[in-house]
């Protein structure tokens, strides 16, 4: 039988089979993607083949269907593997706020740089609205227009209050969709406006880090009253840029992505190249300041790394 993974815990997975029920399922034989050895060859949203154990009411997945695109992290403390953390996602939301604590702009980017790398629709959550002071209001929209003008859709709601909470589940319907924050922005608050009735513990900060082990946190899947899937991904305060190499981050930025094929060198870094566009363009002030220091952190954050 075919079926849908809902959730992972590294040696069981829950399944929700064709026949619209759940199954607990292992895995049988190898799974493996080219050249990245995974401490959990499947996870949430996979689609896969399953059939049951002999007298018993557990299944084994045997089969893994093609994955229209998936996100890994690299394990805490197994440096040479990654864990993958969801599958075949339709979208990628962003909680963030802009009170109580303020979500920085790095932060933003370092995630759209992500989901540029795996080619997953970016959208910007802005929560707490009604937190917001008239400093609030105003960073907001120095940030929606940063955003806006890249054409990432920036929303903004209160989960406390339910402002704008039927647009965002218009947002969701019948897609599958990844819910990112980091913790305070009110991710838990949001999820449980949208699933009345399954309520996700709140105000707890829950960053796993376990020393000595693999990281034990997994993401969950919840399937919406109103269609569609969302994919929450609890203690995991960043997705993290993984596997991406300095000289092939621009490409992940819109903004230098569409002019460097105006750099004089082919191989231009962006850094401090005669006859760069990018350079330019951010002297002209066509390119935000703000992203173009996001672009230097990762790209020296990655090079000391690698
Ligand atoms: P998470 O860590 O992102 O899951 O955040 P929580 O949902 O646990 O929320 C963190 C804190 O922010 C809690 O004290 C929530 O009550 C509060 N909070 C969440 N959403 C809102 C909102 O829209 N407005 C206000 N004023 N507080 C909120
Ligand atoms: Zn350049």
């Amino acid at each position: 039988m075919r079926g849908l993974v809902i959730k992972s815990t590294g040696s069981w997975y829950q399944v929700h089979g064709e026949d619209g029920r759940e199954y607990d399922c292992r895995i049988k034989g190898k799974f493996r993607i080219k050249g990245i050895q995974t401490t959990n060859p499947i996870a949430v949203g996979d689609q896969v083949e399953f059939e049951m154990e002999p007298n018993s009411d557990n299944g084994v997945i045997h089969k893994l269907h093609v994955r229209k695109n998936y996100i890994i992290r690299k394990s805490i403390n197994l440096s040479k593997q990654a864990q993958i953390i969801a599958a075949n996602m339709d979208q990628a939301f962003l909680v963030v706020t802009l009170a109580s604590p303020r979500t920085s702009l790095g932060f933003i980017d370092r995630f759209l740089v992500t989901a540029e790398a795996y080619s997953i629709p970016a959208v910007l959550i802005f929560n707490k609205l009604d937190l917001y002071n008239e400093d609030g209001l105003e960073v907001l929209e120095e940030y929606k227009a940063i955003y806006e003008q890249l054409g990432y859709p920036c929303y903004t709601v209160s989960a406390i209050e339910g402002t704008n909470i039927p647009l965002i589940e218009s947002l969701l319907k019948d897609q599958t969709t990844l819910f990112s924050g980091h913790s305070g922005v009110g991710k838990s608050s949001l999820i449980n406006a949208l699933l009345p009735g399954r309520s996700i513990k709140t105000g707890e900060i829950s960053e796993s880090s376990d020393k000595g082990q693999h990281t034990t946190t997994f993401a969950e899947m919840h399937t919406l009253p109103f269609g569609g899937y969302l994919i929450d991904t609890p203690g995991i305060r960043e997705l993290g840029i993984y596997d991406i190499k300095p000289e092939e981050l621009s490409h992940y930025f819109r903004e230098m992505r569409d002019r460097m094929h105006l750099c004089k060198f082919h191989n231009c870094r962006h850094l401090n190249e005669p006859g760069c566009a990018v350079l330019q363009a951010v002297e002209n002030e066509e390119i935000a300041g703000s992203r173009y220091d996001s672009y230097l952190s990762i790209y020296h954050n990655n090079e000391t790394r690698s």
